[in-house]
């Protein structure tokens, strides 16, 4: 019987640790980058797949906010911001980067925001 209480209270002592209130931090900055010509939102910093001294690649854009031909039988396609129609970069349909496409953004196309959620 003993045995048993100390382990009901070993269990009892251990569980309310777990318990203890986490403070949980809710405002996130989101990092966004939006067109340099007109500011409209055109990609997600966690979409983005690399980057280098000229270009930014992303995965995808931001709810199709940029546009491209997407007939072209050409593997690279211009990339143009929907809104504005500036071209931003260029759109590559397959490489050995990212089978699915990627969206090369030129670094002076895009302007860094951060936003508070
Ligand atoms: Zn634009």
């Amino acid at each position: 019987m003993k045995i048993i209480q100390v382990l009901t209270l070993f269990f009892v002592i251990t569980g309310c640790d777990y318990f203890s209130p986490k403070t949980s931090n809710s405002k996130l900055n989101s990092t966004i980058y939006v067109c340099s010509k007109c500011e409209t939102i055109l990609y997600d910093e966690k979409d983005m797949l690399y980057q280098n001294e000229t270009s930014k690649d992303f995965s995808k854009s931001i709810s199709e906010k940029v546009t491209y031909n997407p007939n072209s039988i050409s593997n690279k396609e211009k990339l143009f911001c929907k809104k504005c129609n500036m071209e931003i970069g260029n759109y590559i349909k397959s490489d050995s980067i990212n089978s699915n496409g990627r969206h090369c953004i030129d670094k002076n196309s895009i302007i860094l925001k951060k936003i508070l959620k």
